[in-house]
Parts: structure tokens; sequence; C-alpha cells
């Protein structure tokens, strides 16, 4: 039994996962893993290799090798108020070239690759498993986590969800209409939700939460409390 809970976020893009996830580890002290990172990190390595996204059997022996030689991993770093995680091949820090519309789409691509799936698997169960941590992602309620303690649906309107995905994008300095980031945002949706391997579905057992047109801190406020009383509940079990 884990000492202390474990949390699962999932939910389509643009959904506020990032956020809330960051507020609610950094409210807990938790520590905060935001699993897309590895898929995106395995196609930005995809793309340097001269792949293309879409060859199954090179992106997945590419995948396979950088996992079995752990030449992907994860590092602890400060992030803002949170504790969280970033990626790394050999000893290069990717996170300034995996923020892109192009490696989500790529992202999007190769995480439809079963063996790109079971490669990221051991790695993301690893940084879970003592608990004391928010992973957010797509599948973690469902595959990576199926006994997480709580789990939660983030989920909003697809043209709010384009809107907060395009104020991001603009923060960064990329220039992209708010037409075709809606695009992107339902083309991810539907290739994630319509993979056969991991879909993004709502696990039975998780809180399905709708932040359409909820100011962040109220959605946070509520998942915390959630969060500790499932907390609570463990450290009583523990103690009887
Ligand atoms: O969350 P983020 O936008 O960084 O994820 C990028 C892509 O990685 C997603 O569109 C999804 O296809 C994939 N992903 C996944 N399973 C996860 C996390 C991300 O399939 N647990």
């Amino acid at each position: 039994m884990r000492a202390r809970v474990l949390v699962a976020i999932d939910g389509p893009a643009g959904a506020g996962k990032s956020t809330v996830a960051k507020l609610l580890a950094s409210r807990l002290d938790f520590l905060l893993v935001d699993t897309g990172a590895l898929y995106r990190t395995v196609a930005l390595a995809a793309q340097r290799a001269g792949l293309s996204f879409a060859d199954d059997e090179q992106v997945g022996a590419l995948a396979e090798g950088l996992a079995a030689e752990r030449r992907i991993h994860m590092e602890a770093e400060s992030q803002g108020d949170a504790r969280g995680v970033r990626v790394l091949i050999d000893s290069e820090d990717v996170s300034s070239f995996i923020r892109t519309p192009e490696m989500s789409l790529g992202a999007s691509r190769v995480s439809a690759n079963p063996r790109v799936r079971d490669a990221l698997l051991a790695m993301q169960r690893q940084a879970g498993e003592n608990g004391g941590v928010v992973l957010e992602g797509r599948d973690i309620g469902t595959v990576v986590f199926p006994d997480a303690e709580v789990k939660f649906y983030l989920t909003a309107a697809s043209t709010e969800r384009a809107q907060r995905r395009m104020d991001e994008l603009l923060a960064k300095g990329s220039a992209v209409s708010l037409e075709e980031t809606l695009a992107d945002v339902n083309k991810r949706d539907r290739a994630d939700t319509e993979r056969p391997i991991a879909p993004l579905r709502q696990a039975d057992d998780a809180y399905l939460v709708d932040s359409t047109g909820m100011p962040i801190e109220q959605v946070v406020d509520g998942m915390v409390r959630i969060v500790l009383a499932k907390d609570e509940e463990l450290r009583r079990g523990r103690n009887l």
C-alpha cells in the first residue's frame, strides 16, 4: 500500500490539465509528472533520426532502444511552486524543443504506436509507485495506474480548450490562429480517443471535472478537498 495517494489526471488537449496539475501538486506538495513530455520526446528523437512519425516499425525500435538503454529519462526540477520533472535525452534537457505544434501532432501520432506506449510504461510506473504524486496524461487512470487512489478526468468545451492552447502558444511567441488551433485540438482528440491501444477515456471510477467557464482556482479547490480526504483515509487505514 502507498504511504500517500497517487493522483491520476487524464483528459483531452487544452482542458487545463497542466495548469490544474501544477497547482494541485504545489498545494499538496506532491511531485508533478507530465507524461505527455515523454511522448513528445520520442517524437523529437524520431524527427532528429530522420524518421516519419508514421513509421511504426522504426519509431517503435527507436523508443524501445532509448528506454532500454535509459537514454530517455526524467530528472526532478522545480517548476514554479511545484516539484516537477523534466525529460532528458542522454544528458540534454529537451524541454524547449518539445512544446511546439509540430511535436504535439508528432507525439499524438507516435503515442498510437503500441511499442512506444510499452517502452514508456515502466518509467511512468517507477515515477509514481510510492505515491505523493500527481501524474497527468491520457491513460494514467485506465492503464498506467488503474489502482490510483484518486482519478480525475478533466475536460472543457473544445472552443475553450482551443482558446487556452492558443493563449499558451502566443505567450511563447508562436503566432497561431484560433481556427488553426481548434483544428489541431480536434484532430488530436480524434486520434487520442479513436486509437485502439490505450485510448483516451474516462475511467469508471474517475471524477469528471468539466472546467468550462470555471475559474481555475475554483476547479483546483474542489480537487484538493477530494485528494486530502482520500489521503487522510489512507493514513487512518495504515494506523489501524
Ligand atoms: O499532454 P500533451 O499534450 O503533452 O500530450 C501530447 C500527446 O501525447 C497527446 O496528444 C497524446 O497523444 C500523447 N499522450 C498519451 N498518453 C499520455 C500522455 C500523452 O498518449 N499519458
